[in-house]
């Protein structure tokens, strides 16, 4: 793991002209979908809108695998209201369970995505290896387990679905070994490197090797708007002060804030503030761990899109207050 400094610095080589965090003004919905488009298109390497009735972003890291689909949700275009207005895909903050499924079948028709199978996460780093058995759990049957925040398959067809207000999606795919991996990293499984754990099962149950795996960290909260206390930045400090040069956990040494970083600068994951408050990268502590996994470098997509900066497009836990539905990123191979 001694590299890793180095392989951040040649990653941002490759990422320094990334524009990043634009806007989205939600009376813009109004305008052509063209004009929709251009706001939220940003970056080759990363996120792109695609409009139709029902939008959704593309994960463009896998465009050149025919074989996977990776998208992430907006809040537009299902049947919520209130709060969970309109396309929410979870029934645990109060939404119904005939709504979410109608916007699981609206959502679906539109990104060409079925045989849903759903995630129960608690901030775990626990990986699910999906079977047909669990399409459609928690859904429109029953579901049997618990505590599942990944999931791999390398079954056709099968649509895994994980569930965002801000949180990071991962997405995983082996284009070796014809298999795939979803995970829901939060603070939590950041700092216990779900990514890991997935990358860990993938290669114990499809044989896949790390170094041949495109993955990408999706859309959610970047580093301007995910401000932390001082318990919480003590755990990075603790799993990654090696990689910033920080030293006895001593967060003093962590460097300054200031307005408008870069939050596809990976080369640092906190900064202190004047109150005693941290801001978070969520996407630098994701792309270590992917690293730490295996994955390579170039292989490794950096979000340009952030949950909280958007938050009239997408759900964001700080952007609405709490009061909110959730975004799904999904994956399937084809
Ligand atoms: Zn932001």
């Amino acid at each position: 793991m001694n590299n890793i400094n180095e392989n951040v610095n040649v990653n941002m080589q490759r990422e320094i002209n990334i524009k990043m965090n634009k806007e989205f003004n939600y009376n813009d919905i109004e305008h052509e979908n063209n004009e929709i488009n251009k706001l939220v298109r940003f970056n080759k390497n990363t996120t792109t809108t695609i409009l139709n009735k029902v939008p959704y972003i593309n994960i463009d890291a896998f465009n050149n695998f025919q074989r996977v689909k990776a998208v992430f949700s907006t809040r537009i275009g299902g049947i919520s209201q209130g709060q969970f207005k309109s396309m929410n895909f979870c029934t645990h903050l109060g939404d119904s369970i005939e709504n979410v499924r109608k916007n699981f079948e609206i959502f679906g028709e539109a990104a060409s995505l079925n045989n849903f199978v759903l995630s129960k996460q608690t901030h775990t780093t626990n990986v699910r290896k999906v079977l047909k058995d669990d399409i459609g759990k928690g859904l429109v049957k029953p579901m049997d387990y618990d505590n599942v925040d990944g999931l791999i398959t390398n079954i056709r067809n099968i649509t895994l679905s994980t569930f965002y207000a801000d949180c990071v999606p991962l997405y995983f795919y082996d284009p070796i070994h014809e298999a795939i991996g979803l995970s829901h990293s939060g603070w939590k499984g950041t700092v216990n490197n779900i990514a890991r754990a997935v990358v860990d099962a993938m290669t114990s149950e499809y044989n896949t090797n790390p170094k041949e795996l495109i993955t990408a960290i999706g859309p959610s909260i970047c580093v301007n708007c995910y401000e932390v206390s001082s318990d919480v930045a003590s755990e990075f400090i603790r799993v990654y002060g090696q990689y910033l040069n920080i030293k006895n956990n001593d967060l003093s040494d962590v460097p300054w804030y200031r307005e408008n970083i870069d939050s596809q600068d990976i080369n640092n994951i906190l900064y202190q503030k004047p109150d005693n408050k941290f801001m978070l990268n969520l996407y630098a502590a994701n792309y270590i761990n992917m690293l730490s996994a295996g994955v390579l470098p170039n292989n490794i997509s950096i979000p340009d899109l952030c949950t909280c900066h958007n938050k009239e497009l997408l759900f964001s836990h700080r952007g609405n207050m709490g009061k909110r539905g959730n975004l799904g990123a999904f994956m399937m191979l084809k």
